[in-house]
């Protein structure tokens, strides 16, 4: 019989010494396998005397229990070992800072409009709202604009198929909320809007303001008052505006809206031709036939209206000079607006 202690011992030696499960199932076939080493010694007890084998058998099985324990422990620990190495070479560190922080912005026609409606709703409007696809009715018959009106031709309309169109100024709202709402009351409807022209002031897709406030006794006075107190407020400064007589075929009287220059103070330079002035708006008493296809009687109510393009507002408020800039949606002019109120 070979020295059973040297044997374990040399057994647990290569044991702990195995790197991996590999190399433990090498060492494992080596000692327990079919010919392993402490395999053999079992065949060898036949050459003993029946007295010496029981011990000596005992002694042999347990060699291999301790080395089939240390065998299995070894498995374990280099099992576990793999887990850690694989997590560890996956590891994502959260505490390094993201990629993707960067905080986004509203777009400053978007910002614009907002604030239009802040001011508005605590001077006491509501914000009505209305579709872009339109019928002839709410964009032109109700809004004192009979077919063949010549005003029709300056309107680019973009007709659809059926007779509808994309609304070419947002004061079909101002039918739909006396139809809805009937008066007195005191709206605006800030919109997208759609005409058929494209140039440095002009985009197809653009946006409008409308205001409109009818009751009893509301005159061009409340009007102007309004207007400027606005003006005032959007623009965080004190502006002078003044009336010109103009046409609207939908008010009467109608009038232009202009406020002195932002940019010059009124003394003059490229942005209001040298004139000192900035035209903002137009503006007018509710025509008595508009009244009339609301469903308004225009004996018992009078009412204004107004239109000023939001994007306009806001080019002369942030100092943009070119409309389309608005639209193209280049990151570089967008990130110089980034701001976080809404
Ligand atoms: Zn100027």
């Amino acid at each position: 019989m070979a020295d059973l202690t040297a044997l374990t011992g040399q057994a647990l030696e290569q044991i702990a010494a195995c790197g991996d499960l590999a190399a433990l199932e090498e060492v494992r076939v080596h000692w327990l396998g079919k010919k392993g080493a402490l395999t053999e010694q079992l065949k060898a007890l036949g050459g003993l005397s029946a007295a010496e084998r029981p011990a000596a058998g005992a002694r042999i099985n347990e060699a291999k229990v301790q080395v089939q324990a240390a065998i299995e422990a070894r498995r374990t620990a280099l099992a576990h070992a793999s887990i850690e190495a694989q997590l560890a070479a996956g590891r994502i560190d959260v505490t390094l800072p993201g990629r993707g922080e960067e905080h986004g912005g509203l777009h400053p026609v978007t910002e614009a409009r907002l604030r239009i409606e802040t001011l508005f709703r605590r001077a006491g409007f509501d914000v009505a709202a209305g579709p872009e696809i339109e019928d002839d009715f709410h964009n032109f018959g109700a809004l004192n604009i009979p077919p063949n009106h010549p005003a029709r031709a300056m309107h680019d309309t973009f007709y659809f198929a059926d007779g509808r169109l994309l609304r070419t100024h947002t004061s079909p709202v101002q039918i739909r909320a006396l139809q809805e709402r009937g008066a007195p009351l005191a709206v605006i409807a800030p919109g997208r809007v759609y005409r058929c022209d494209s140039d440095m002031t002009h985009s197809p897709m653009f946006h409008q303001l409308e205001g409109l406030v009818v009751g009893e006794n509301v005159s061009f006075a409340s009007m102007k008052a309004a207007l400027h107190g606005f003006l005032k407020s959007f623009f965080e400064r004190d502006v002078a505006i003044r009336l010109r007589p103009s046409y609207f075929p939908f008010t009467e009287p109608s009038a232009e809206v202009d406020m002195s220059c932002v940019f010059c103070g009124g003394k003059g330079c490229r942005t209001c031709k040298h004139s000192g002035w900035l035209e903002v708006s137009g503006c007018g008493m509710v025509h008595p036939n508009v009244l009339k296809a609301s469903g308004v009687d225009p004996e018992a109510f009078t009412g204004y209206a107004f239109g000023a393009g939001i994007d306009r507002l806001a080019m002369l408020y942030y100092g943009v000079n070119d409309l389309r800039l608005f639209f193209e949606n280049d990151l570089r002019f967008l990130r110089q607006f980034r701001t976080f109120s809404a």
